[in-house]
């Protein structure tokens, strides 16, 4: 659609595909695209590059030297610039905190899933504006370090009102919502888990379904087994929800297998994976989203990324922000930890943050940055994208634009 645009030196018209003025991004080092037809590898890189942004959207990507003319121009002076992250996986909603609970575990107690009723306690405890507000504080957390998608989940309230009133929260920061009932058996059904099943599968759905796109279910021992991960699905499945499941993370079990039966779009945590899970996946066109900000807050083996992607597997990177397992925003902490402890490459990482996130949310219009995608861009202070894993812990994030507008601009201070 952008065949041969004009170069900057001749008398071209700026390039605008919405009417509105358009932005010339260059001075560019390197421009991860994750378009294979831009440049070189799965990250498409092109080297001293521009971008030309119109509205929300990307325009024009390309060689800062046939870069088109635009009406305002932004020099970055040669940092390297990628697709904004796509965190798919993160739990937001809630309230209070459990630094108390990982200082003991750090002092040697094992993580279950049974902590997560602490934060129910909490987050039916809290007020609308307490939601909301930690909710926005975390969701800016992301954006500072370069996240521009994030999907959201509820699932410490395990009531109708508490799940529904999550869900409704977490609309206003995200389009990609996902209903969690099925995160643990609500402690008052604690006897009866068959009635919060067919609660979560009931009226509670009934709640939530308007306020959600996906549908999640924590399939362990100790939360739902296959046939009530298997109901949970199929029920919101009916409501036109896409399928997301919590899967072997803290053991062999049979969620990988089950988001293969029913063609999830994401299967995730598969810390815990037989051959089988794996041949699974792959057949399926699950996607299998790693979160090893987990393990490394649990202090746990970590999934075997290498293992997945010499099957064949899509792999997606994500936070699995929440106040239990892993407290972080950062998926820049989780690109490095997925190198150092997960055998994948840089180039690896950066495209599974980014573009498999993406491919986790079945998104084509983010994790991408080639015309027509939305102009979510993250700009490093560095030259290249492997000092994500290369200089871990550092800030490098130092410049964010979300749907065209910019939106964390430090670059221009220093
Ligand atoms: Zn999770």
């Amino acid at each position: 659609m952008t065949a041969h645009l004009p170069a900057a030196s001749g008398s071209a018209e700026p390039v605008s595909a919405s009417g509105g003025p358009t932005t010339l991004v260059t001075g560019i080092g390197e421009l991860v695209t994750n378009d294979p037809t831009a440049g070189p590898g799965p990250l498409g890189l092109v080297r001293d590059a521009a971008l030309v942004l119109a509205g929300a959207r990307v325009a024009w990507v390309g060689p800062a030297a046939r870069a088109p003319v635009a009406d305002r121009l932004v020099d970055l002076g040669g940092r390297c610039v990628l697709p904004g992250f796509v965190d798919s996986h993160a739990h937001l909603v809630f309230a209070g905190d459990r630094a108390e609970e990982f200082a003991a575990r750090m002092s040697g107690q094992p993580y279950a899933a049974g902590g997560i009723r602490t934060t129910v306690a909490a987050t039916r405890a809290a007020t609308d504006e307490q939601l909301v507000a930690n909710t926005a504080r975390l969701v800016a957390e992301l954006l500072r370090q370069g996240s521009t998608t994030v999907e959201i989940k509820s699932g410490y309230g395990l009531t109708v009102a508490d799940e529904s009133r999550s869900l409704a929260v977490a609309r206003q920061f995200s389009t990609e919502t996902t209903y969690l009932g099925a995160h643990v058996v609500a402690p008052e059904l604690a006897a009866d888990p068959a009635a919060y099943v067919a609660l979560v599968t009931g009226p509670m759905l009934d709640a939530c379904a308007p306020h959600a796109r996906w549908v999640d279910v924590f399939c362990e021992r100790g939360a739902f087994d296959a046939d009530a991960a298997r109901a949970v699905l199929v029920a919101g499945r009916s409501r036109g929800l896409g399928l997301r499941v919590h899967a072997n993370q803290l053991g062999p079990g049979p969620g990988a297998r089950l988001a293969a039966e029913l063609a999830a779009a994401s299967a995730d945590h598969c810390t815990h994976l037989d051959d089988e899970d794996v041949t699974a996946l792959r057949d399926a066109g699950v996607v299998a989203t790693l979160l090893p900000a987990a393990e490394f807050s649990t202090r746990s083996p970590y999934p075997d990324a290498r293992r997945l992607l010499d099957a064949g597997v899509t792999v997606a990177l994500a936070t699995d922000c929440n106040p239990g397992s892993a407290y972080t925003t950062s998926m820049p902490f989780c690109v490095a930890l997925a190198v150092r402890e997960m055998r994948m490459t840089p180039a690896e990482a950066v495209w599974s943050a980014t573009a498999g996130g993406a491919a986790a949310l079945r998104r084509t219009d983010v994790g991408v940055l080639r015309p027509g995608a939305r102009a979510d861009l993250a700009v490093l202070d560095a030259p290249s994208a492997v000092h994500l894993a290369y200089r871990p812990g550092v800030p490098l994030v130092s410049g964010v634009w979300k749907d065209g507008a910019p939106r964390v601009t430090a670059w221009a201070a220093g």
